[in-house]
């Protein structure tokens, strides 16, 4: 996907500050973090988004959240943390490639807007 944002930073096209990368998966700090610690999870694979999780690629969502175990762990954040997405614009989706906002180091409210 020449033309989707994640994508071309997974390419090194678009500078991100890299926060984990395998072979299946890529995480950097948000531009506009919401928390004091911020990151952006995506599969290196091109899915646009949760409604489009298949048994096909589905695989690549468990990448993801085994990457997020390994940089909880890196990172230290065991007094918690939360793993987000957001599937469509009403939802807020606003980068068409699926990614999981992981938020950590401050009280996050329940429930959440
Ligand atoms: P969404 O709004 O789709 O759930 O999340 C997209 C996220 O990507 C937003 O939190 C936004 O701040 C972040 N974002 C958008 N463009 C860039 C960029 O060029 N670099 C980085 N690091 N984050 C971005
Ligand atoms: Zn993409």
């Amino acid at each position: 996907m020449n033309d989707c944002l994640f994508c071309r930073i997974i390419k090194g096209e678009i500078p991100s500050v890299k926060v984990f990368e395998n072979d299946d998966v890529l995480a950097f700090k948000d531009i506009n973090p919401q928390a004091p610690f911020h990151a952006v999870v995506i599969p290196k694979q091109h899915i646009t988004g949760a409604a489009a999780i298949t048994a096909e690629n589905s695989a690549a969502v468990a990448k993801v959240f085994e990457a997020i175990a390994e940089i909880a762990a890196a990172e230290n954040l065991s007094d918690g943390f939360r793993v987000v997405t957001n599937c469509g614009e009403a939802a807020g989706q606003t980068v068409p490639h699926l990614h999981f906002h992981l938020w950590a180091r401050r009280d996050l409210g329940w429930p959440p807007g």
